[in-house]
Formats: structure tokens, C-alpha cells, sequence
């Protein structure tokens, strides 16, 4: 048992339902209790999309549990192919299910439908939403496309790949495939088919005729691409067109990929037309971000390269990250062994926030649950990962890969901080009634904000002495903290006092406030 009152990715089974989702012809039967249809409103609330998820639900109750609960899934697997007309069928069992083992798979088979019924087994207590997806797509592809005869390309036509791992329900996957697509085209290669998203059963049978495939969201794609390679050698890539630095990396790899030399000219046109965030970062008004502190949370994919763009696109100093997705620990690892980190993996969003007040970032780039954090601490945050709620399903075409994604990246990241002019006005005239300490970014509504988020911070702080009340601050000391910019006053503070601690100080004067000041600035 474990309590939990957040959860970062949901159970295997809306893995499953975010691909079928995203699909045209397929049709989920799904073995589970009443009050299992509340994942309907991830769709249609939050995604917003115009008609129900394609999925049947068998939604036994108490009473039904000493009957015949078997027969009541052969019937919904009937009743669903009567009714929706599907061309391939999923069945599988949510938690519940899984506990009175009615096998979905045998049952599904007794009822011989004359589509191929392809069994799940999504084991609900060990695995999450993305390794669902995952397995659902890898099962979906395998089972139409095994006994598949490749088509060969015809001399003289353009290259084609397929683009993997988008579903329903994923972080801007649809502007993402959107701006691959047009990147792709620009390159002179052909998109056979996306899968999951848009894609009909024929399409996915189709998948063995292209050249090669583009994984765009390893936590989904990676296992089906890998499966493919092995069965057709289709071959795949491992950069993820994300910021400018690898969306270059990811076109030269595409290209070789494609068997087609690199048009640099045209590419460099292309990206100047396009990207602005590489002006934009290197301009003279970006100077104030060099070195700010950022904290990085979400699935792997969208960390460890996030990460890359903080650091080496817009010069942040990264001072930690971590990620939820298990099955990439020992990637996000390997990165932060490089970068001289400790990475964090883990699905408790308590040691989360425990992290971030620990390294005390000016920015968190997160997943929804990180954006919390941060209106809790009193830190500037933005969405860069699942889970997410409604706004990060905007109208506006918003990506984050490829060119225009680096566009929105650099808005929406740069967005959360405080303005450079406001900074200096905070740092010279901290007792203005407008810009003083304490206040939020004031193009973020500061002012109306400013007394909430004062008391939140010396909640805060208040927390820290609460916690470390055996160092005493002395008042001389507490002014001249209190002087220091509040976005790099927790760090000072946390600094300060573990000087005095190693120094066997038992309370801070302003001597010491100095002496730590000298240590670190060492
Ligand atoms: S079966 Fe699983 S997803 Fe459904 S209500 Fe129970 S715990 Fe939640």
C-alpha cells in the first residue's frame, strides 16, 4: 500500500485508451466496474474532442460480481462489433477486472468475430499509463503487420518514414506531428503513415512500406520501432527534434536515415524563415537569464531534452532533474551522471517538492503537479510535460518540436520569469509600493498577487527556521538576508546556515552571512 494523493501518469488501461482514441476504426472492449467511464472526461473535457472515446465498457457492479461476470463481457464484446463496426477490436481487463481474472483475451476468442481481436495483458498494479500506450501500440502493430509483405520503393520516389508514438491525450502531439510533418516535407521525405494518431487499421498495415520510422515520443514508439526494425529493418532515430541545437542533430540523422545528403543552404533558409528563438536568446535583452537556476520534472523525454535547451540554448543553469517514466531511469541518469547531478526518479510528488525547496530554482519547468509546487513556494513554473490539464490542450497551434516548438518554448518558458527591468528595479528600490520585495512578475498581475505570494514565501522561510530553529539568525544578520534579491535569498539562506553548521556555529551574525558569502563565492 501506498498513500498517494497525486499520480503522475494513470493505470496501463488509459494507455491503451489514448491510443485507440487517437485511432479511426478500432474498438476497445474493456473489462471493468461501474464508474470506470469517468476516463471518458480525459477525452472530451480536457482534450476536448467532439465524440466519445471508442471504448465499451462492461461496468460490472457488486451484484454482478455472483454471477456469471464472463458472459457478461462476451456479451459487450457482441453488443460492440453489432454496434460500432470496427475493423480491429482490443479487449482487456482494468484493475478491478484484473483481480477476478475473467481472461478477456480466451473470451473475446470464444465469441470468433470476424475481425482480428488483439488481447492486452496491461498489468495494472505494476505498470502505468505510458507503458499501456506503449504495449497497446506495439500489440496493435505486431499483430497486423506480421505476416505483411513489404512493398519496395520505387526508383525515383521520394523516401518515406512513419512517425510513431503520437496518441490522444499527449502533451501538443498534434502540433508536434504537424510541425515534423512540414519539417519532413521540406526535406524531401514522404510521411507514410502516424500512428497512432489519424491512423485507420489499413494504415497500420501499411507501416512496413516505408523506409525507416521517426519515434517522436520514445515512452510510446520506442518498443513497436524496435520491433519493427527486427521484423523489417526498418531502422529509427534517436534524436528528438526538440529546441534548435537538435532539431539540426535530428535532420542530419533523418536525412542519413533517408539516404539523402542534407540540402544545408535550403535547411539554414528554412530555419531562419521558421525559428526566432535563437535570435531571440542570443539578443541582447536575454542577457538577465545567463545562470538562472532551473529545476525539471515530467517524462523523460521532454526532461532530458528540455534539459539541453535550458543549458545550452538559453544558458539556464540546470541544477537538478528527474522524471516519473521508470523505464528511462537509467537514461535520465546516465545524463545527470554527465552533467555532475543526481537525477531523480520517482512517482512521489511529495519527494518532488521536497527537491525544489532543497535547491531553491528561480524556475521550475514541469508537469502540471510541478506548476503547483511552484504557486505553492512562490516560484515562477511552465508545462513542459504530461500530466497536464486544459489550458495545455490550446487552440492556438502551439508545438514543441521543430523550429516553431523552439519558438514556443522560449515564450512560454521566459514568460514565468521576472522581466529583466523589473529585477533591477526590485534589487534598487526594494521598498517601493509597486516593485518591492516580495512582489510577483508584475506582467503575470503581480500586484493583485503580491500579498498572497509575500505570505507564502515567509511561510516558507518560516518552514525553514522551523525546521533549522537551533541556528539562530541575529537581527543585524536577518536585515542584511532580507537586502538579498528573494529569487537567491533561499539559496543564501540554505548556504549560510550550512557554513555555520560546518563551522560548528551555533547563530548567524552579519560576520558570518559574509564569511559564507566568501566560502561559496569561492
Ligand atoms: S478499476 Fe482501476 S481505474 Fe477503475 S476505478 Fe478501480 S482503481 Fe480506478
Amino acid at each position: 500500500m501506498k498513500l498517494s494523493m497525486w499520480t503522475y501518469e494513470g493505470p496501463p488501461h488509459i494507455g491503451a485508451m489514448r491510443v485507440v482514441t487517437g485511432m479511426k476504426d478500432v474498438h476497445y472492449v474493456l473489462h471493468a466496474p461501474q464508474g470506470d467511464t469517468y476516463a471518458d472526461l480525459l477525452f472530451t473535457m480536457i482534450e476536448r474532442l467532439k465524440s466519445r472515446p471508442p471504448v465499451s465498457y462492461t461496468t460490472f457492479q457488486a451484484r454482478d460480481l455472483g454471477r456469471d461476470t464472463a458472459e457478461l463481457f462476451k456479451n459487450a464484446v457482441r453488443e460492440a462489433y453489432e454496434r460500432f463496426q470496427p475493423k480491429a477490436m482490443i479487449v482487456g481487463a482494468s484493475c478491478t477486472a484484473e483481480l477476478i481474472q475473467d481472461d478477456p483475451g480466451g473470451l473475446a476468442e470464444a465469441v470468433d468475430l470476424p475481425i482480428p481481436v488483439i488481447p492486452l495483458e496491461l498489468p495494472a498494479y505494476q505498470k502505468k499509463e505510458n507503458w499501456g500506450a506503449s504495449e497497446t501500440l506495439y500489440h496493435l502493430v505486431r499483430a497486423l503487420c506480421l505476416n505483411v509483405e513489404t512493398g519496395k520503393r520505387k526508383i525515383g520516389c521520394k523516401p518515406t518514414c512513419n512517425i510513431l508514438g503520437p496518441t490522444a491525450l499527449g502533451f501538443r502531439n498534434k502540433d508536434d506531428v504537424k510541425e515534423i510533418s512540414k519539417l519532413l516535407d521540406q526535406l524531401g521525405i514522404e510521411v507514410n503513415v502516424v500512428a497512432p494518431l489519424g491512423a485507420s487499421v489499413d494504415n497500420l498495415r501499411a507501416i512496413p512500406n516505408a523506409d525507416f520510422n521517426i519515434v517522436l515520443y520514445p515512452e510510446i514508439g520506442r518498443l513497436t520501432a524496435e520491433w519493427l526494425k527486427k521484423r523489417f529493418g526498418q531502422d529509427y532515430n534517436r534524436k528528438i527534434p526538440y529546441g534548435v541545437l537538435s532539431t539540426r542533430e535530428f535532420i542530419e540523422e533523418v536525412c542519413g536515415l533517408a539516404n539523402i545528403q542534407v540540402k544545408r543552404k535550403e535547411v539554414q533558409a528554412f530555419e531562419s524563415k521558421s525559428n526566432d528563438s535563437v535570435w531571440y536568446s542570443s539578443s541582447v535583452d536575454s542577457n538577465y537569464l545567463t545562470n538562472k537556476r532551473v529545476y525539471l520534472f515530467g517524462d523523460a523525454t521532454h526532461v532530458m531534452n528540455a534539459v539541453r535547451v535550458a543549458k545550452d540554448e538559453f544558458a539556464f543553469e540546470v541544477v537538478g532533474f528527474g522524471t516519473y517514466s521508470r523505464e528511462f531511469a537509467r537514461e535520465i541518469r546516465q545524463l545527470a551522471d554527465e552533467m555532475g547531478l543526481k537525477a531523480l526518479v520517482t512517482d512521489d510528488y511529495l519527494e518532488v517538492e521536497a527537491e525544489i525547496e532543497r535547491l531553491q530554482p528561480e524556475l521550475i519547468l514541469g508537469s502540471q503537479m510541478e506548476r503547483h509546487i511552484g504557486k505553492r513556494m512562490g516560484i515562477g513554473a511552465s508545462v513542459i510535460s504530461a500530466p497536464m490539464h486544459v489550458q495545455d490542450f490550446p487552440c492556438r497551434y502551439s508545438p514543441q518540436y521543430g523550429y516553431e516548438g523552439a519558438n514556443v518554448l522560449f515564450d512560454t518558458w521566459i514568460h514565468s520569469l521576472m522581466m529583466g527591468l523589473e529585477e533591477h528595479l526590485i534589487h534598487l528600490f526594494r521598498d517601493d509600493s509597486e516593485f518591492k520585495d516580495d512582489a510577483m512578475p508584475s506582467h503575470l498581475g503581480g500586484s493583485l498577487k503580491n500579498e498572497g505570494s509575500a505570505a507564502k514565501k515567509e511561510l516558507i522561510l518560516s518552514g525553514l527556521q522551523e525546521k533549522e530553529r537551533e541556528i539562530f539568525w541575529d537581527e543585524e544578520a536577518t536585515l542584511e538576508l532580507k537586502k538579498i534579491p528573494f529569487f537567491v535569498r533561499g539559496k543564501a539562506k540554505r548556504n549560510t546556515e550550512k557554513y555555520a553548521e560546518e563551522i560548528g556555529c551555533k547563530s548567524i551574525s552579519l560576520e558570518t552571512l559574509y564569511d559564507a558569502k566568501a566560502y561559496y563565492g569561492n
